[in-house]
């Protein structure tokens, strides 16, 4: 059978299909992305298909998201490979709307989540989580979706999405979904076509790092040791800048000193190689 997709770029067309389909009575499902896609995206596509009667998928460079020096305008872009990896992978509706559809006027409205916000990324990239919060409450506001899908590869988007849907009484539920990886151990990200060989040859230190973690906390080794030997693992590779390596409570992202019996935890990474920041984590139970 040929999948159908029908790519909508403006928000008025979008709520006419919305309101079709939930005339018709239809569960709608967003994967919200910045598109360049890749099996990540796909298997949130998948996970979609599988709940949702409706599969929405959005690819939005997110302007509020970035910070001034940050890869807004490098940020990889292909619209016509990603609408036919959309429509095999079960896309109903392609969202992909301007900047100046999204954001017509400057915007004097600003979602803000505290707490989950202030470490990792957050602290990295001030501002970062207020553009995803902003986007996701937009995006929830134009497709009304019943369930949305996200991937643990951004853990902390996912908490501070929970926590943003949880807080506002959003009525979605937020669906997160396992790290995709290439086979040699690399997360796939959009952000990989940045690298060099030799950088992504080193990069694989993330997840072997990661690994290795997961194996010395089962083993009982110390908190503070085990980040210790995940930041040794990473210095040993010239091309590596460690932006942080945390282990922290989650998904409430508190410091984690002393262990808790069944207490979930992430080990988070973000390390630069040149000019491209990578990002891994591993969520587990001490
Ligand atoms: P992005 O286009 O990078 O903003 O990502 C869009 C969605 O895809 C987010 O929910 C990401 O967490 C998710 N995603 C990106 N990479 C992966 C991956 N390797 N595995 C699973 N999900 C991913």
């Amino acid at each position: 059978m040929i999948q159908t997709m029908q790519q909508i770029s403006t928000i008025a067309e979008m709520r006419v299909h919305i309101k079709e389909a939930r005339r018709q009575g239809k569960t709608i499902g967003i994967v919200p992305t910045m598109g360049f896609l890749h099996e990540g995206h796909l298997s949130l596509v998948k996970a979609a298909r599988e709940k949702c009667d409706l599969v929405v998928m959005s690819i939005f460079v997110n302007p509020l998201q970035f910070g001034p020096n940050e890869d807004f305008d490098r940020y990889p872009r292909d619209l016509e490979r990603d609408r036919e990896l959309a429509r095999s992978a079960g896309v109903d509706l392609l969202f992909t709307p301007e900047v100046s559809e999204m954001y017509p006027k400057p915007m004097l409205t600003n979602v803000s989540v505290s707490t989950v916000t202030e470490q990792l990324c957050g602290k990295s990239r001030p501002g970062h989580f207020d553009g995803v919060a902003t986007v996701v409450t937009k995006l929830f506001q134009i497709v009304q979706p019943d369930y949305a899908f996200f991937g643990q590869k951004d853990a902390q988007q996912v908490a501070v999405v929970t926590q943003m849907a949880f807080d506002l009484s959003m009525p979605v539920e937020i669906v997160p979904c396992p790290i995709v990886r290439e086979a040699d151990g690399l997360a796939l990200s959009s952000r990989n076509v940045y690298l060099s060989a030799e950088e992504r040859e080193q990069a694989l230190v993330l997840s072997r790092s990661l690994k290795h973690a997961e194996k010395w906390l089962a083993e009982g080794v110390a908190l503070d040791e085990v980040r210790g030997r995940i930041i040794q693992m990473i210095s040993e590779m010239p091309l590596a800048q460690i932006d942080y390596v945390e282990l922290l409570t989650y998904p409430d992202l508190s410091p984690v000193s002393a262990r808790t019996p069944g207490q979930s935890i992430i080990v988070a990474l973000a390390v630069r190689f040149g000019k491209t920041r990578l990002i891994d984590n591993l969520i587990t139970t001490i």
